[in-house]
């Protein structure tokens, strides 16, 4: 069981925060660089996204009156300006996902500080607000980063499979809420398989993959948890996958009692819970080293 679960809103058994990293193409950019006008096949499936994927999505879920959060890299929104803006028809929430989608821990600081104010800006050109939340390219944090988002303003950060419920993360510098995904739940993980990207899975039948985020819903919904999945429109908004995604929303409501929210809005209950010291989430400090244990 979860041994110091948040107290939720209106007595909610567990929060849900749905949350799509609308990568687009920024990751064949990202990774092939100079190479990218040969990756046709690559570009062709990530183009997917904005064009398909994320606006069946951003439909599926108005629906249902459920919110989302998208992490959208900053040359995402120029690129794909209308379909990222159709997020916005919804009561949905557009978060930080790097520039290019950048791999921080490959950058040096001044790099991922610029990477981090130039996607600020976009999301405040689209949005006329700055961006409360943040998830690493790849998970790929840097040691600077946490420092970096504190440093802007952040409120959270979703990056880090590191428990069962929000965590606080307190530095020399301030402090980020952290909303952890559970490790089990990422997409890529049962739907891709991509020989333009040398990732060849097995793919999983929808119901299978179902299974897997039902069983950690349930346990979350049993103990009071927190439950975000990280899905990608590429990916996660194909036929299929998009099926699943209905039925489990639909399994979430027939059990009753879930918050469902924008993870802005959870990191915000986080923060006001601290504030008030009606809960005392566990606290890590960072960064975990900063020096080598063994050299
Ligand atoms: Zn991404």
């Amino acid at each position: 069981m979860i041994r110091n679960p948040p107290p939720w809103p209106n007595s909610a058994r567990c929060a849900v925060g749905f949350s799509f990293d609308v990568d687009a193409d920024s990751v064949v950019h990202a990774g092939k660089r100079g190479g990218v006008v040969d990756e046709v096949h690559a570009v062709a499936q990530m183009r997917y996204d904005p064009h398909v994927g994320l606006p069946r999505l951003v439909d599926l879920f108005a629906g249902y009156d459920v919110p989302i959060t998208c992490f959208v890299p900053g040359w995402v929104i120029d690129t794909y300006r209308k379909p990222v803006e159709h997020i916005l028809t919804g009561r949905n929430e557009i978060a930080h996902h790097g520039m290019f989608h950048e791999w921080p821990s490959q950058q040096g600081i001044d790099a991922e500080r610029e990477a981090l104010a130039a996607g600020i800006a976009r999301i405040e050109d689209l949005t006329g607000k700055a961006p409360r939340g943040y998830r690493a390219p790849y998970y790929g944090l840097s040691r600077n980063s946490f420092d970096l988002l504190i440093e802007a303003g952040f409120l959270y950060d979703s990056s880090l499979f590191a428990d069962d419920v929000p965590i606080l993360l307190q530095s020399d510098s301030g402090r980020l809420v952290e909303l952890p995904p559970p490790a089990s739940v990422d997409d890529y993980n049962q739907y891709v398989s991509s020989r333009a990207f040398d990732y060849l899975m097995t793919i999983s039948p929808p119901n299978r993959a179902l299974e897997v985020y039902k069983a950690e819903f349930d346990a979350l919904w049993e103990w009071g948890g927190l439950f975000v999945p990280v899905w990608h429109p590429a990916v996660s908004g194909r036929p299929g996958p998009a099926m699943a995604i209905r039925a489990l929303i639909e399994h979430m409501i027939g059990k009753g009692n879930v918050w469902f929210a924008t993870l802005e809005e959870i990191a915000a209950h986080v923060d006001g819970l601290v504030a008030s010291g009606a809960w005392s989430p566990r606290v890590e400090r960072i960064p975990f080293y900063d020096r080598p244990v063994l050299t």
